[in-house]
């Protein structure tokens, strides 16, 4: 058979914008001549199931269906119309029925198979996607997936179309694991020729780990660690020449994403110019920082706004870097723009956001993690309260939101110093946009890790943390009551927290930003 790809982005991950790497990889595999073709599976899987849950609530032998399904079912179509329409992003209330609407037909859909479904997650009540054996077992019984009634029929058709010699699964999120190995063990079975790759940021994070071998031989033919493009064009026989590649979106179908308008993913960067913060898995794993040259990475923004009118540009980078920033601010890619970076002194100075505001920057998310000197200091953030708060202001003043990303129950952390962080969030509650709350996950391998571990593994040996007991006690629980019962009961966190949108979170933030 003649050298393909089949380039898949499996169920579940949010569904509202092109996949980055598979839209990266495109642009490699279209100018080094390759035939290939890139199938979200992921949206159109997410579409069919809401479908097929739409209909048998509208069964009259299907007495079973409460009232909340049979009206997600009757305004399907709408919500979905609705989603890609701007209109609706004016108004929060009805945003938020539609999503809850659809995810609703998602979770009645996949309920039978015991599986919690929604629009951003996906959770099995008896299979683990951080247990190898568990996602054997989902290779070897892939009936058992709420999709597997659609791929089933879906992917023989789309393999009698387009015959491949290859079939490589992006695989980014633990959401997306058991419908992974699913899809795989039933190609496996049924197109025992075709080589089966697996790749992407789950992947390489699991083949980091110090002495990885794949549990999945006889399975998986083929797995890639970290940027694709160059194992790929070897895989497929061919020496790749290093040069990096904008990315393809209109090599991805379908194209009717939940947003309103086209969101163009590019990644300006891989790994992290910082790299220094303790606990980072960039760090941990070691990935090297590979940036592209920034009059590259504004040349190109430029002509794939020209191409694709893009209704908003979703930089992926871990953190975008100084320089970046300064030649998006010069030389701005003509739509609007959003992205991660870390605070920067940069960003306290008004003049710059205000030139960052005018080059079409609508969002920026921080990673400011605390409002204690001391824990910054001890996850070497490199960042002060000082410089933060003077950032937070600087970026308000030009019309620039912020998603600002709070990490509790770090090791230096004390009950006072979470005290701290609320202080300092309810004093800047004016200024921040969003707002993420996360508990401190202690990472499997890293530096710091062998000090702080209390124990081997949680049970998976796929597993990315490892248990942890806080050096002064405070653990998870008592970190998850303090959220729960001080810090997002304050008035002016909850105001934040009621802004989030819900599901699509940071990916949709965006749309929501007044106009300046
Ligand atoms: S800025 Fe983010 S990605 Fe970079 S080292 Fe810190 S936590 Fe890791």
């Amino acid at each position: 058979m003649k050298k393909g790809i089949l380039l898949i982005h499996p169920p579940t991950a949010k569904a509202c914008e092109a996949p980055g790497g598979p839209a990266r990889l495109a642009g490699t595999l279209r100018r080094h001549g390759v035939a290939f073709r890139i199938w979200d599976a992921n949206l159109e899987g997410q579409k069919r199931l809401m479908k097929m849950a739409a209909q048998s609530s509208a069964d009259p032998q299907n007495p079973g269906t409460d009232a909340w399904t049979r009206r997600s079912a009757r305004h399907l179509s709408a919500n979905l119309s609705a989603l890609r329409s701007g209109e609706l992003y004016r108004n929060p209330d009805r945003y938020r029925r539609a999503v809850k609407d659809l995810s609703r037909l998602l979770a009645t859909a996949a309920r039978p198979f015991g599986v919690r479904l929604s629009l951003a997650d996906y959770e099995d009540e008896r299979l683990s996607p951080v247990r190898s054996a568990d996602l054997l077992h989902s290779a070897a019984t892939p009936e058992v997936n709420p999709f597997y009634p659609w791929f089933h029929a879906r992917l023989p058709m789309l393999l009698a179309e387009f015959p491949v010699s290859h079939i490589g699964f992006s695989l980014n999120y633990l959401s997306q694991a058991l419908t992974t190995f699913a899809m795989a063990g039933f190609l496996r079975r049924t197109f025992p020729g075709i080589r089966i790759v697996l790749g992407g940021g789950l992947v390489t994070s699991w083949m980091r780990r110090p002495g990885w071998k794949t549990p999945f031989e006889g399975l998986v033919d083929d797995l890639i660690a970290g940027p694709g493009e160059a194992p790929l064009l070897n895989l497929l026989g061919l020496d790749g020449d290093g040069r990096p590649d904008p990315p393809d979106i209109r090599a991805i179908s379908p194209a009717d994403y939940l947003s309103p308008g086209t969101i163009l993913p590019y990644s300006a960067s891989s790994g992290c110019w910082w790299r220094r913060c303790a606990f980072c898995p960039e760090r941990a794993e070691r990935n090297p920082y590979l940036p592209l040259p920034p009059e590259q990475v504004t040349t190109d923004l430029r002509i794939l706004v020209r191409e694709t009118k893009p209704a908003l540009i979703h930089l992926l980078d871990n953190a975008l870097s100084p320089s970046l920033l300064a030649a998006l601010a010069a030389d701005p890619p003509g739509a609007p723009w959003y992205g991660f970076t870390r605070i920067l002194p940069c960003l306290a100075d008004s003049k710059f956001c205000g030139k960052l505001r005018d080059s079409g920057c609508v969002m920026l998310k921080l990673g400011i993690e605390s409002g204690d000197p001391g824990v910054l200091a001890s996850l070497n953030k490199g960042i002060d309260v000082r410089t933060a708060a003077a950032a937070l202001k600087s970026l308000k003043a030009a019309g620039i939101s912020t998603y600002v990303y709070l990490l509790f129950g770090t090791p230096a952390e004390t009950p006072a110093a979470a005290a701290r962080t609320l202080a300092f969030t309810v004093e800047h509650a004016e200024e921040i946009g969003f707002l993420n709350l996360a508990i401190f996950n202690l990472p499997a391998y890293g530096p710091e890790t062998r000090e702080f571990a209390s124990g081997e593994f949680y049970p998976g040996d796929l597993s990315l943390y490892r248990p942890f007991a806080h050096p002064q006690g405070w653990n998870r629980g008592e970190v998850r009551r303090f959220l729960e019962r001080e810090f997002r009961r304050h008035p002016a966190v909850a105001a934040i927290l009621r802004r989030d949108p819900p599901f699509f979170t940071s990916n949709h933030a965006p749309f929501f930003v007044p106009a300046s």
